[in-house]
């Protein structure tokens, strides 16, 4: 989706627990631009970017808050990067 020049770019952006993935359509509200975000948790939102930009929201709810946002964290030699979303056998 092509963004409008004064619109702010919040793909890959990080809010609290929230990764912004792309930018979507509200068919709801006026077509606003609105957010699709992927928290830790594995859980998917739409919010707007003046939400994530003010901090009202930081995760998908209060389902994940016993989830630890560990990215970024160093243990000795191993920082930590990213969540691992795929199954683990
Ligand atoms: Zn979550």
């Amino acid at each position: 989706m092509v963004l409008r020049s004064n619109c702010i770019d919040e793909t890959g952006h990080i809010y609290g627990k929230l990764e912004v993935i792309e930018p979507i359509r509200d068919p709801t509200k006026y077509r606003k631009l609105m957010w699709r975000c992927k928290c830790i948790c594995g859980n998917e939102i739409v919010c707007s970017g003046s939400d994530l930009r003010a901090g009202r929201r930081t995760s998908c709810g209060k389902r994940c808050n016993h989830v630890i946002n560990e990215i970024g964290n160093t243990y000795g030699t191993l920082i930590v990067l990213k969540r691992d979303f795929s199954p683990h056998n």
